[in-house]
């Protein structure tokens, strides 16, 4: 048996939806541990190009079990809407490859709108939230004022608790934001419309992992986001809420048990950045246009044109640091073949002067300025070479340059956005 967490390693959208649904051929059971619908893990394959956001995505793989696990924050209606999305193009989903932990909690109607009411309360403050609800619920959650899917199944006791947390939930919803309060009626329908459909899905996914794992199963936990969004351990306060680390794989997907044997690092090979926040590297004008079109980088959920910037070594060590990487995959290093010059992020320039390779305190992210140096661009199309020996040296160097500033192995070299486009070392 063998466990893996596929992991980012910087602001998330490194390529991690791709690799866990090449990398899943190898494995039994795929666990999304933490996050929320507000994920765009995108994936390219034979069946056809899909942005996932609640899925995991070795939904693709015949035979393989899908698990969405308790850390998750489970949206219902996003979740319906999505399994049909990914039904109307051929993709087979039931109760068979997709199991909805019991433990998981739900998101609830209002988490949403107090999302959204937050960030214009905000103004020009805002965190730059994707507004799919993920902070007041994870909020929530930590306060105990929200229901567990396997609530679903007691009807009776489900309305009275539900009731109780709409009384609740509109003294802020009305006090606090004058907006209008939620009813009865509207919870009654949600429950018809989304919670309905998906509770053939839930079940005691912790005994059946167990199970796997005495079965000697080969396990995969698929994160969302990246280390630098980690609620602990990210750019506080612009993370996410929820633990987007691989030594969270063991609580957020239900299986304690777990003796993690691998984690896998995405890295994409320069670096973007969604939402507000500091971001050193960050790169303007005419160089970001050009490097935005590149790599198309465009959010997936929101469709929000991503931030910029070169390869940032600073970041990226620290992020396989705290995520414990084992191996890298680097992906979209097709992106870069255009450039003369590449760019690479490999120290930073705090306020007070001093010159740094380590990742600072956020307060000190502010106002630290990257030092970039430039190393050899390669000039030509990668993108349909498959062995490391083909790769020109230039870009073999650009790979093993960043292998030694970061002190982890590059595993996978990704050159295209689909299933095959992949060197592996
Ligand atoms: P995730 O959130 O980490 O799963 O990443 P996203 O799917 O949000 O963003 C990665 C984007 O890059 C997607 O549009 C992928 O299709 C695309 N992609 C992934 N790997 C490669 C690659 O090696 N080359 C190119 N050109 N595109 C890639
Ligand atoms: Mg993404």
């Amino acid at each position: 048996m063998s466990n893996c967490v596929i992991v980012g390693i910087n602001w998330g959208d490194e390529g991690k939806g791709r690799m866990v649904d090449l990398l899943t051929e190898r494995y039994d059971i795929v666990v999304r541990y933490q996050g929320g619908g507000n994920a765009g893990h995108t994936v390219v394959n034979d069946k056809g190009k899909f942005a996932l956001h609640l899925l995991p995505s070795g939904v693709f793989r015949d035979g393989v079990v899908n698990i969405l696990g308790n850390g998750v924050a489970l949206d219902p209606e996003n979740l319906w809407k999505e399994i049909q999305d990914v039904r109307s193009k051929g993709i087979c989903i039931t109760p068979e490859n997709l199991k909805i932990s019991n433990r998981a909690s739900l998101l609830l109607p209002w988490h949403r709108e107090l999302d959204e009411l937050e960030e214009l309360r905000l103004a020009d403050k805002q965190y730059g939230s994707t507004k799919q609800g993920i902070a007041p619920f994870y909020s929530d959650k930590y306060q105990k004022k929200t229901v567990l899917a396997g609530e679903l199944f007691y009807p009776e006791e489900l309305k009275s608790h539900l009731r109780d947390l709409m009384e609740w939930k509109n003294l802020t919803v009305t006090g606090v934001y004058g907006a209008e309060p939620f009813t009865a009626d509207m919870l009654e329908e949600w429950f018809r419309a989304f919670c309905e459909p998906i509770m053939p899905f839930v079940c005691d996914t912790g005994s059946y992992l167990r199970e796997a794992q005495k079965d000697n199963k080969n396990i995969m936990f698929e994160a969302q986001l990246g280390a630098l969004r980690d609620l602990d351990f990210g750019i506080y306060p612009y993370t996410t809420s929820s633990n987007t680390l691989a030594a969270y794989a063991p609580i957020g997907s239900g299986l304690t048990t777990a003796d993690i044997d691998e984690v896998i690092g995405v890295v994409k090979a320069y670096s973007t950045c969604v939402g507000e926040g500091p971001f050193v590297c960050e790169m303007f004008g005419e160089d970001a246009d050009r490097l935005r079109e590149a790599g198309f980088e465009y959010g997936a959920k929101t469709g929000r044109a991503r931030r910029v910037g070169p390869l940032d070594i600073v970041a990226t060590r620290y992020g396989v640091e705290v995520q414990n990487a084992s191996r890298i995959a680097l992906t979209k290093l097709d992106v870069l073949s255009y450039m003369d010059k590449i760019p690479v992020c490999t120290h930073y320039r705090l306020k007070n002067g001093e010159l740094t390779d380590r990742f600072p305190f956020p307060t000190e992210l502010e106002t630290a300025e990257p030092v970039i140096e430039y190393m050899e661009g390669w000039k030509c199309d990668i993108s349909n070479i498959r062995n490391w020996e083909e790769l020109p040296e230039a870009a073999r160097n650009y790979v093993t340059y960043i292998e030694d500033a970061v002190k982890c192995p590059v595993a996978f070299v990704s050159v295209g956005a689909e299933r095959e486009s992949i060197i592996i070392r």
